[in-house]
């Protein structure tokens, strides 16, 4: 496995990175997880349980990641737990299929909604979505849920979850939200619990890279519980959910690292990633420019201070955080001279052992410290202003 590790990740949390790290509390759970046998369906439901209450949300369940859930989301959308219509999946000629999203909301994941049989159907147009259009889509009797991507909320002239929700749930049209990375802040979790089903990954709480989960209507949570791997064998039908299994160490460890997530001292955890970007940006001293500031979870670079009118979308909550707290850190930013440049330090460091990896942005070397360990910043700076000498 030469090649692929382990490297210094200074991009961030991504899913080819392998996510994020578990903590020694989440890693102990997995391993107690692992000396023993459990009951697969008990430890789902009961898993599912605690994280409601954590929550305090009416109903939740362990999925392996945002995306499973999304695609069990809409299968469960389609089939409400009825058995023979869960054996028929993904092959849904001739039942409701129809996932609407708004077209400024199409997006990578939503090729997940297409896995259990749904069939996207886009309302509005590149310039927006209106009422008329979505009440209009809505009247089909083939529709069977909405999907809306938080982090897209507000976008352009699109349709506001709230406008969303005020128009498709009293029709009784459910509402999945890929809330994937509003993780953060804490309570932006259940932000979204307006929602019919919002779907959470692991990799942005510091959980498994594959895990995740899902919360909202009971029901539908408990269509969700029929659709998984879960009774499989043991149960009356076979279920195309069942490709999405899931380890008892996933789903202790997802658990576990949604209960740390809760109550850990976020401050304390940003002052960290703080501190090395400063440590990077001194060994950037020769360098046009650097300075710290902020790696979004929606990749967007973010230059300290704040422009005051920096408001990229209207509701996108890790900038809305960003913006509540001043001071907030993750990333240094090493300005070079030319596009050039940016490419040859960066394939400087890559070529280093252990291989760097940070992101390349126009003329600059963002370094997101999220994902960078203890030590590794001074491994960084020094690769760097050796990087920067030649
Ligand atoms: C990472 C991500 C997902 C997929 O989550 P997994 O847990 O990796 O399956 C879905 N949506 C968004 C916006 C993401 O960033």
């Amino acid at each position: 496995m030469a090649g692929a590790g382990p490297i210094i990740n200074a991009r961030g949390i991504y899913t080819d990175l392998g996510g994020s790290c578990l903590s020694p509390t989440v890693w102990a759970a997995a391993a107690q997880a692992n000396e023993r046998f459990y009951q697969l369906p008990m430890l789902l439901d009961q898993s599912g349980l605690a994280i409601s209450r954590m929550l305090d949300v009416p109903a939740a369940r362990v999925t392996p990641g945002a995306s499973a859930a999304i695609s069990m989301a809409v299968g469960a959308c389609m089939t409400g737990g009825d058995g023979q219509l869960m054996e028929r999946l993904p092959d849904s000629n001739g039942m409701p299929s129809e996932v609407l999203m708004q077209t400024l909301h199409r997006y990578k994941y939503a090729r997940c909604a297409r896995l259990s049989g749904g069939r996207i159907h886009e309302v509005g147009n590149g310039f927006g979505t209106s009422r008329a259009d979505l009440a209009e889509a809505l009247h089909h009797d083939r529709v069977v849920c909405v999907l809306h991507p938080a982090h897209l909320d507000g976008v352009g002239n699109t349709l506001t979850l709230s406008d969303v929700l005020s128009l498709a749930q009293p029709v009784g049209i459910p509402v999945i939200v890929d809330a994937a990375y509003m993780s953060y802040p804490p309570h932006w979790i259940t932000a979204y619990r307006v929602a019919d089903l919002v779907c959470l990954s692991a990799k942005y709480f510091w959980g498994p890279n594959s895990g995740g989960f899902v919360y909202g209507r009971p029901d539908l949570i408990d269509a969700i519980a029929r659709i998984d791997f879960t009774r499989f064998e043991s149960g009356p039908d076979l279920i195309f959910g069942r490709a999405y299994k899931l380890d008892r160490t996933s789903v202790v460890a997802t658990t576990v690292a949604l209960e740390e997530w809760l109550v850990m001292d976020h401050a304390k955890r940003w002052q960290g990633y703080m501190h090395k970007a400063e440590r990077i940006c001194a060994a950037a001293s020769t360098a046009t420019g650097a300075g710290t500031g902020c790696f979004t979870l929606g990749e967007q670079v973010v230059r300290q201070p704040l422009p005051q009118n920096f408001v990229p979308y209207r509701h996108l909550p890790s900038v809305a955080a960003l913006c509540e707290t001043p001071g907030t850190v993750n990333a240094a930013i090493v300005d070079l001279d030319s596009y050039d440049e940016a490419q040859s330090v960066a394939g400087r460091l890559t070529a280093s052992e252990p291989p760097i990896l940070c992101i390349v942005d126009g003329v600059s070397l963002v370094f997101c410290t999220e994902t960078v360990l203890d030590g590794e910043e001074e491994i960084i700076s020094e690769r760097l202003r050796a990087g920067l000498a030649r």
